[in-house]
Order: C-alpha cells, then sequence, then structure tokens
C-alpha cells in the first residue's frame, strides 16, 4: 500500500471520532455572531480572524488560566435553544465536511443554564441542531452520524444529575455520560453514585483520566468507576517499560487495559497543548499502536488545538509514517468502541468504512 497520502486523500477517508467538545469546537465566526445578537460583551476581539488566532494563543500558551478563559466566551455564547442549535449544527457540518462519518460529540449542560434555560431544553436544543447538520450534511453529499454524550464537571455535585438526564434521553440523541475537569484533586470516585447508576441502567460511560494526572487516575476510572473507555489514557505509558532492545513490558494495570481492549480516546494535538506529551514525534501513541492498544484518534478541542480529524492524522502520518492500513485500523478501533448498537457499529464498518478506504487505496 501507498506510503505517501495526501492530506486531501486523509481528509476523504472515512474517520470515527469519539472524543470532541462542542464547547471546543465553534467556529470563531459564530462566537463573533452569536456574541453581537446576545449582548455578549467579553470577548477580546470580534475581528474573526483576530480571535481565531486569540483562541489558539490562549490555549496553546502553557497557563491554565487563559486555556480555561478560552471555554468561558464559547460557553458565554451558547445560553439558548438557538445559539445551542446553531453550534450543534455547524459542529456536525465541519465534521462530515473533514471526511468524519460517526461522530460522539460531548458538552455540560450544566454550564448552559446561565440564561435559565433547564437542562433537559439544552439537551433537545443540542439535539435538534445535530439532526439539522446531519440533514445538510446528507444534502451535501457528505453524511454523518452524530451522538450526543453529556459531560458533568467533576469539581461540581450534579453528576447524579447529569446521568440520569443521559439514561432519559438515550433513546434520544444521548449515547452516554463523560465527567471532565482538573484531574488533580478531583478523583472520579467523587461520582461514584453517578457510575453505579448507570451501570445497573446498562448506559456507557467514558471518564477523562489519565491526561493531566498519572496512573491512579486511570485505575480509578476503569477498577472503581467501570468506565468502557478513557478520555486520553496517555499516562497509561507510565506502566510500560521499554528495554534497550526494544522489548516492551507491560505493568498490570497496563496489561489489564490492553487486555480487556479498553479503548484510548487519544488526541495528539491538545495532548502535547496540555503537555501530557511532550511532541507528536514522542507521543505514547506510537509505542502503543505498535503494542495493539486499543487506540483511536481524537480532536479533543478543534478550535482551541486549530485542528480537525484530518489535521491529526497528517501529523500522525509524518510523524511515524502511518499508511492507510494504520488509519483504517484507528476508524475500526473507534467504531468497534464506540456507544451506539453492535449491529450499527459493525454496518458503518462493512458499509462505509472499509470501501472508502479500500476506493483511496486503489488510487494507488
Ligand atoms: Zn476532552
Amino acid at each position: 500500500m501507498t506510503n505517501s497520502l495526501t492530506p486531501e486523500q486523509l481528509r476523504r477517508a472515512p474517520k470515527a471520532l469519539l472524543h470532541d467538545h462542542l464547547d471546543g469546537g465553534v467556529r470563531p465566526q459564530t462566537v463573533v455572531e452569536l456574541a453581537l445578537e446576545h449582548g455578549y460583551d467579553g470577548l477580546p476581539t470580534t475581528d474573526v480572524e483576530g480571535l481565531s488566532h486569540w483562541f489558539f494563543d490562549a490555549a496553546n500558551s502553557g497557563s491554565l488560566e487563559r486555556y480555561l478563559e478560552t471555554f468561558a466566551h464559547t460557553v458565554g455564547v451558547m445560553q439558548t435553544p438557538a445559539a445551542l442549535a446553531r453550534v450543534a449544527a455547524e459542529c456536525a457540518e465541519d465534521l462530515a465536511a473533514d471526511g468524519v462519518v460517526y461522530a460522539e460529540v460531548r458538552y455540560a449542560p450544566e454550564l448552559h443554564v446561565e440564561s435559565g434555560l433547564t437542562l433537559p431544553a439544552v439537551v433537545e436544543a443540542v439535539n435538534e441542531g445535530f439532526r439539522e447538520g446531519e440533514k445538510r450534511a446528507a444534502a451535501a453529499g457528505t453524511p454523518i452520524r452524530v451522538g450526543a454524550l453529556l459531560t458533568a464537571m467533576r469539581h461540581a455535585a450534579r453528576s447524579m444529575e447529569i446521568a440520569e438526564l443521559a439514561v432519559r434521553y438515550r433513546d434520544d440523541g444521548v449515547v452516554g455520560f463523560d465527567i471532565a475537569g482538573a484531574e488533580a484533586g478531583h478523583p472520579p470516585t467523587r461520582h461514584l453514585d453517578a457510575f453505579e447508576y448507570l451501570q445497573r441502567e446498562n448506559a456507557h460511560f467514558t471518564i477523562h483520566a489519565g491526561e493531566g494526572f498519572g496512573l491512579p487516575s486511570i485505575w480509578q476510572a476503569i477498577q472503581w468507576c467501570g468506565a468502557d473507555r478513557l478520555g486520553h489514557g496517555v499516562r497509561i505509558i507510565d506502566d510500560i517499560t521499554v528495554g534497550a532492545d526494544g522489548e516492551a513490558t507491560l505493568g498490570r494495570l497496563a496489561a489489564y487495559v490492553r487486555d480487556k481492549r479498553i479503548p484510548l480516546e487519544m488526541a495528539p494535538t491538545s495532548n502535547v497543548m496540555t503537555g501530557a506529551a511532550t511532541s507528536i514525534e514522542e507521543h505514547p501513541i506510537g509505542l502503543l499502536r505498535r503494542l495493539h492498544f486499543r487506540v483511536t484518534v481524537n480532536t479533543d478541542n478543534r478550535l482551541m488545538s486549530g485542528t480537525s480529524m484530518t489535521r491529526e492524522f497528517v501529523q500522525l502520518h509524518e510523524a511515524f509514517g502511518y499508511d492507510l492500513d494504520d488509519f483504517r485500523w484507528f476508524t475500526v478501533n473507534a467504531m468497534k468502541s464506540a456507544f451506539i448498537p453492535f449491529d450499527e457499529r459493525l454496518a458503518l464498518i462493512d458499509d462505509v468504512i472499509k470501501p472508502g478506504y479500500a476506493a483511496i487505496a486503489a488510487e494507488g
């Protein structure tokens, strides 16, 4: 198989995305327009180009305060049903245009109630937007399916409420649950009641773990909370030693994660920006892919990281020489790990993903 893939080929290759934040992927133009519409005057600039650079620079500054400020602005303009629906529709359109055929997009309903919306109203507005975006994408010839993950904030105390919301809307656009926010000092075990409730309801959830914090966070997420997937999970590398001969030895936790095929939702650019990895070239994804962990490639925050699924693939192609087989493997991994029913995952793999890669391979 050819090893010189063009960015255009990687854009057309079908991709599956499991870890993307709705408030981390708003179009800069939309942030400006919504701010004007809703009288939000907190933006550092209303120049679209300037704002787009500001987001990237603030996210890349190495300062957590500045990084978090970026989300204050996107969340700040997403406080009405119309604004939420617009952002969700554009999210689906943008992902579809980037060649994403299946996406799970997450957001924290509790962050969108500042103007008096109820939690169910937030979920319904976002669902409406995703359905509209799916329609527009299908009309543009780039069909996509989008499912929502409802996120609870790990420093807050609403996880049980959000978990109940995820179950309430499980047959209406919501495919799972997540917790996010600063890891250090906020162990996932604080939210055990929510995770135990979800398990009793046969519901799916992922937990941000092993990004800013090490192995204990991953261990708790899996062995105490019962997470189906790990958000990032980059630090699992701390439980693997590689000898001078290149031979890898796995500790018990790393072995468990690999044996049980626990999906790792890795986002290379984001991981470098937050310091979870030193560079794309040295990103643990290289070793973990070689050792056949169930690795998936994700965007995390497209606006703040100035990225897309295609860009992540291009960078991995350049850093590790990954070819079409590798990218199909990452994509099938993600699809196998999705929270939609098994038969629907299989249909996407067999009818969309495999033929899509075969078509590009045939281009030679
Ligand atoms: Zn994330």
